[in-house]
C-alpha cells in the first residue's frame, strides 16, 4: 500500500483503523509480522464501502476472525486485514418449528458465546464446537470440527459480501464443504467476507446440552496443551491417520526451533513458548513434515492458514 492509499484509508471514515498492525497481537500463535492496515468493521454498510474502496484502489485484503488458525509470515502483509465486529456479533432465532430451529449467527460471534447461548435456549447440535477459540466466520470457512462432527452438518446457508461489495447468499447445497475447508461453487472464497451463517438445531434439555459441553471440555483438557499459545492442530490429518500420531512416531515430541516447540502433550500442536517468530514456527513445521515424509512417505498439509505476500 502506498502513501496516497494510506491517506485515502485514513480519511475514509472507518470507525476502527490501525496502520502497521502487529499480527502477533491478533493471532493465538502470538507470532507474525505487521499488516499494513487492520480494520475492524462494525456493519455491513461499512464493510461494503471498504471493499469497494479497496477494489477501486486495487489494494488486497484478507478477512480474519479470532486468528486461531492463522499465521502471518514475519515479512508481514502489505494489504488490509479485516475483522468483523459490532453488528456481526449478533445471533438470534430466525425460525422456530416443532422439532427444528433455525439460528442466524453473525460471523464475528465467538463460538463459545454462541454455544453457551444455544444451551440456554435448549438448542442442541453445536456442542462439539465448545473449546474451539474461533469465530462463526472462521468456523464456517474452515468447516471446523471435533469429536466426529463438523460445522457443515448443521450449516443451512451463508451470507457473504464479495470483493465488489455485493451482498450474496448461498445455501449449503451451493457450497462445497470438505475436511477443514469450504469452497464456493462459483467464485473464490478467499476473496469474500462471510458475514452470517444459518444453522439448523434440535431441541433438548439445557442440562443435557450443558453436560455434553462439559464432557467435551474435559476431554480437550486431557489431550491438548493447556494455556499454550498455539493454533490448535497445525496439520490436517491425512486420510486414515493422525498427523499427531505420525509426528510423535517420528520422535519429534518436544523438538524445538528457536522459541517454537512441538508440544510434548500433543504432537500436532506447535506452540509458541514465548517470543517465537513465525519463521521459527514454520521452520519447525517444515522439519516435522520432512521427518514424517522421510519415515512414512506421507506429506502433511498445514491446516493453519499461512498468510504470505505470494499467496494472499
Ligand atoms: C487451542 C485450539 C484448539 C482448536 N481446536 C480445534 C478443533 O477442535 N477443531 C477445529 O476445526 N479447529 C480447531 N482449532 C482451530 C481454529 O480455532 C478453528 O479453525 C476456528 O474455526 C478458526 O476460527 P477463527 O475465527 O479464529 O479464524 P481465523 O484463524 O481468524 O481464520 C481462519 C481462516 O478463516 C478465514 N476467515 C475467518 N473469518 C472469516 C470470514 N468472516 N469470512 C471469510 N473468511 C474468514 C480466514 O481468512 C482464514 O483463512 C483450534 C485452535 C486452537 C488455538
Amino acid at each position: 500500500m502506498n502513501e496516497q492509499q494510506r491517506r485515502l484509508l485514513a480519511t475514509a471514515g472507518l470507525a476502527q483503523l490501525r496502520f502497521d498492525a502487529p499480527m502477533a497481537e491478533y493471532c493465538t500463535l502470538r507470532a507474525g509480522g505487521n499488516a499494513a492496515a487492520l480494520v475492524d468493521v462494525q456493519s455491513t454498510e461499512e464493510l461494503r464501502r471498504l471493499l469497494v474502496l479497496l477494489a477501486e484502489e486495487e489494494i488486497k485484503f484478507f478477512v480474519i476472525g479470532r486468528g486461531s488458525n492463522l499465521l502471518v509470515t514475519d515479512s508481514g502483509y502489505s494489504g488490509v486485514i479485516i475483522r468483523l465486529k459490532g453488528e456481526f456479533n449478533a445471533f438470534a432465532v430466525q425460525e422456530r418449528g416443532p422439532d427444528f430451529t433455525v439460528v442466524k449467527a453473525g460471523a464475528g460471534c465467538a463460538l463459545g458465546k454462541l454455544v453457551s447461548w444455544c444451551s440456554g435456549q435448549g438448542l442442541a447440535g453445536l456442542e462439539f464446537l465448545v473449546g474451539i477459540p474461533g469465530s462463526v466466520g472462521g468456523a464456517v470457512r474452515m468447516n471446523a470440527g471435533a469429536w466426529g462432527s463438523e460445522v457443515g452438518e448443521r450449516l443451512l446457508a451463508i451470507e457473504f459480501v464479495d470483493k465488489e461489495g455485493n451482498i450474496r447468499h448461498s445455501s449449503a447445497a451451493e457450497l462445497r464443504l470438505s475436511y477443514r475447508n469450504l469452497a464456493l461453487v462459483e467464485g473464490e472464497i478467499g476473496k469474500t467476507a462471510i458475514t452470517a451463517a444459518w444453522f439448523g438445531l434440535n431441541y433438548d434439555q439445557e442440562e443435557k446440552i450443558r453436560s455434553r459441553c462439559a464432557a467435551y471440555l474435559v476431554q480437550r483438557k486431557g489431550k491438548q496443551p493447556a494455556g499454550a499459545a498455539s493454533a490448535g492442530s497445525f496439520f490436517k490429518n491425512p486420510p486414515g491417520d493422525f498427523a499427531g500420531r505420525l509426528i510423535e512416531a517420528a520422535g519429534l515430541k518436544g523438538a524445538s526451533c528457536g522459541r517454537a516447540m512441538i508440544s510434548p502433550v500433543h504432537a500436532n500442536f506447535l506452540v509458541n513458548t514465548g517470543g517465537a517468530t513465525a519463521t521459527d514456527i514454520l521452520a519447525l513445521a517444515e522439519q516435522a513434515r520432512a521427518e514424517v515424509f522421510a519415515r512414512f512417505g506421507i506429506w502433511l498439509e498445514p491446516e493453519v492458514q499461512i498468510i504470505q505476500e505470494a499467496n494472499a
